[in-house]
């Protein structure tokens, strides 16, 4: 039988989206239903297993599959060495501490004796101790938000990505202490097949990734202004550069990163850029 690599991915929740996003955006076409636990693709030999994120590194350190999609803060938490072959760059967000209103936070040390309500409690102490702080941990599994409310700890450390939350809640994030996004973890002794596929399934997200944040930018431009339109793009090798009919014109092609976007638009208008035309990127190499 052809070799086949396995992925496990969460089945309902804040990665689960965007990791089947990525993989289809790859090409590889599969049927998923949070209700199943398993599903096939085709276009490429991957099968997938549908689980709650926390079991993820356990799965693939056992090799029931081979690869997964966890967040890095699951991963340091659960402590379960496997290969990350690849930061995907999607669900970031922070681990802060929070105080209540009136506590006088100076640093982590303000911390010192003091309980923590969190439930990344290994992270926590990895990074309390490096800073030379004693806390004591209290390990909620969810609500981190309320503990202080409810008089089980003095302060927390939890997941963050935009703070309402906390503040709803009467606390302020008074420091980041470490930050995530959800990573491509392998098994580490994968058998040559497998990697080989997994090289071939890197190479498609790598293409995928690196085109992700870049615009292929078109214009028309007076023949004369060309200079000043490759300082303008910047960073690149060549703009592609092809004659028009008009001989005092030119057109140009470029890939612009986007959040060089904007200022570049605007300046190539500037020196008399025309018919500006803007594409999404699909997959691209370096
Ligand atoms: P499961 O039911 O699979 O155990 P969960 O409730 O533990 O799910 P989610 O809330 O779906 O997990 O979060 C999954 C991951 O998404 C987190 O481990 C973290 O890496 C990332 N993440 C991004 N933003 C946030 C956020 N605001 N709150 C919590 N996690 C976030
Ligand atoms: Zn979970």
């Amino acid at each position: 039988m052809d070799e086949r690599l396995s992925i496990a991915v969460q089945k309902s929740g804040r990665l689960s989206e965007k990791s089947l996003e990525l993989i289809r955006s790859c090409g590889i076409d599969f049927y998923a239903d949070s209700r199943v636990l398993k599903a096939s693709a085709s276009g490429f030999p991957l099968d997938f297993l549908f689980v709650r994120d926390d079991d993820i590194p356990k799965y693939v350190s056992e090799g029931i599959a081979d690869i997964g999609i966890v967040g890095r803060n699951e991963y340091d938490e659960r402590g379960i060495e496997l290969d990350i072959v690849r930061d995907l760059k999607f669900a970031s967000c922070r681990l802060s501490v929070a105080v209540p209103k009136g506590f006088e936070y100076k640093g982590l040390s303000s911390l010192e004796g003091k309980k923590i309500a969190t439930s990344y409690p290994n992270i926590m102490k990895k990074i309390f101790s490096s800073r030379g702080v004693n806390a004591e941990p209290v390990v909620v599994s969810g609500s981190v938000e309320v503990t202080v409310d409810i008089g089980i700890a003095d302060a927390i450390l939890d997941i963050v990505s935009t703070g309402t939350t906390l503040k709803m809640n009467g606390l302020e994030e008074v420091e980041t202490i470490y930050r995530s996004s959800a990573i491509l973890v392998a098994t580490k002794d994968m058998k040559s097949e497998k990697k080989d596929l997994l090289f071939h399934l890197l190479e498609r997200i790598d293409a995928v990734m690196l085109a992700r944040h870049k615009k292929y930018v078109l214009f028309n431009l007076p023949k004369p202004r060309l200079e000043d339109a490759a300082a303008i793009i910047g960073g690149m090798k060549s703009p592609t550069v092809t004659p028009l009919l008009d001989k005092d014109w030119v057109s140009v092609q470029t890939v612009v990163s986007e959040e060089r976007f904007w200022a570049v638009f605007e300046n190539l208008k500037a020196i008399g850029a025309e018919g500006i035309l803007v594409m999404d990127i699909e997959k691209m190499t370096e």
